[in-house]
């Protein structure tokens, strides 16, 4: 692995940035979704650093995307979500098993961020167990039927297209799963906004699924195939979800930097104090680690290499990261930490979801140790379409 950026990747990057604090920091207490911003970021090739042109990508690649990821979250980790949605379990997850037609229809619209994306795995009594789905798909011959109630499904209150994971038969568990491309404006789709602690301008819905209609092309894969698909999405929304963390996690030690040489205690700076300098100093180690872990792992998709592995370790590694940075920035700021006037208790209850979202730290830690333990290969061979994917879009 080259650790030096291209100067491709420096100049997405610096964009990011650029448009972070330029553009969503002034509107970052407006606690909603912000539709133009989605737009706006959409037309700047945000979301389209791992597609190629004909899909309205820059095929910049994952690593690209990682860096664009963490920018965004640097400012609002609510509005990174997007790109789990508007890159990488939608749109991609639609490229690497989606039909000619159907990435037609559906790839370039959300990638350039005219139409809005949402997947729905988690249900009430399915989240971690995924192949415990019990919204059931069933075939009508020229169409497919939905019925079922997904939970905590991000943007499920404003999406156009959806990517909805349901059974044919329980008893099948994971060999009964489908992935279906689904067109939410239509009477059976209901989402109601689920209130939360934290990533405001990301909205979460309750959808309610009743009878459905899927036309058979919207098919992902094939029937049953809805486990391996789902497994292939979740890797790659670990990039963006990591690269969230990391980039939230790079906020509050910015912050925390600033506060302890502006904040004067015992007639010093607090900074020149040993205890908050080994608060920082462990953010930054937390921080970089987290950082090499997702580019490692970014390259590898990049190189058309199985990565699995390389991602559960980056996105808990991660996750960690931002949860311990906000807390110690917490700290560092004292009262002042827990005041609405400084942006670190939006951090820190921003940062909670990393621990959670695109499979929870023990879900994780489970895959690495099972790989290690040779209980389960994590790095198994799987289809899916690399940045050299040319020869399989028709
Ligand atoms: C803000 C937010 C946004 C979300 N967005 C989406 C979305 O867009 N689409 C979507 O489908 N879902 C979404 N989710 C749901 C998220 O993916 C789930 O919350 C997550 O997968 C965990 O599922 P659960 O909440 O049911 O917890 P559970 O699976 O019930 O887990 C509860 C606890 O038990 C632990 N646990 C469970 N199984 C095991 C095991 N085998 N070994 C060890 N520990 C275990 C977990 O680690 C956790 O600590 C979102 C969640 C949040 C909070």
């Amino acid at each position: 692995m080259n650790f030096n950026l291209t100067k491709d990747q420096l100049a997405i990057q610096t964009e990011a940035r650029k448009y972070a604090v330029g553009k969503i920091l002034p509107r970052i207490n407006e606690m909603e979704f912000k539709r133009d911003l989605v737009e706006e970021m959409g037309e700047l090739g945000f979301f389209g650093c791992a597609f190629p042109e004909e899909f309205g990508g820059t095929d910049l690649g994952f690593l690209a995307h990682s860096l664009v990821c963490e920018q965004i979250s640097r400012v609002d980790s609510g509005l990174r979500s997007l790109f789990n949605l508007q890159a990488m379990t939608v749109p991609y997850t639609i490229l690497e098993w989606g039909s000619p037609e159907t990435r037609k229809k559906y790839i370039e619209a959300l990638v350039l961020g005219k139409h809005i994306g949402c997947t729905c795995f988690s249900e009430p009594g399915a989240g971690s167990d995924i192949a415990g789905i019990q919204t059931q798909i069933e075939d009508k011959g020229d169409h497919f039927l939905l019925n079922g109630q997904k939970t905590w499904i991000s943007n499920g209150t404003v999406a156009d297209t959806a990517i909805v994971y349901a059974t044919l038969d329980q008893d099948l568990s994971h060999r009964g799963l489908c992935a279906v491309v689904v067109e939410t404006d239509q009477p059976g789709w209901e989402a109601r906004e689920t209130p939360k602690l934290g990533d405001k301008s990301s909205p979460i819905a309750e959808i309610f699924l009743k009878d459905v209609v899927v036309p058979k092309e919207n098919l992902l894969g094939e029937l049953g195939n809805g486990f391996q698909v789902a497994m292939t999405a979740l890797d790659r929304g670990r990039i963006s979800v990591g690269s969230g963390a990391v980039g939230l996690a790079q906020a509050c030690l910015d912050a925390s930097v600033a506060y302890a040489n502006e904040r004067t205690q015992f007639g010093k700076p607090i900074a020149a104090f040993q205890m908050v300098k080994s608060n920082i100093a462990e953010m930054i180690s937390m921080i970089e680690s987290a950082r090499l872990l997702l580019r490692r792992a970014a390259w590898m998709n990049d190189q058309d290499l199985p990565f699995t592995r390389e991602i559960a370790i980056a996105k808990y590694v991660a996750g960690e990261a931002a949860v311990m940075a906000a807390g110690k920035a917490m700290e560092i700021h004292g009262g002042m930490g827990y005041s609405l006037e400084m942006p670190v208790e939006r951090y820190f209850r921003d940062s909670k979801l990393y621990q959670v979202g695109e499979g929870t730290a023990n879900i994780m830690k489970l895959i690495i140790a099972d790989d290690a333990l040779n209980i389960k290969r994590a790095n198994r061979k799987r289809l899916h379409v690399p940045s050299q994917f040319r020869s399989l879009v028709a």
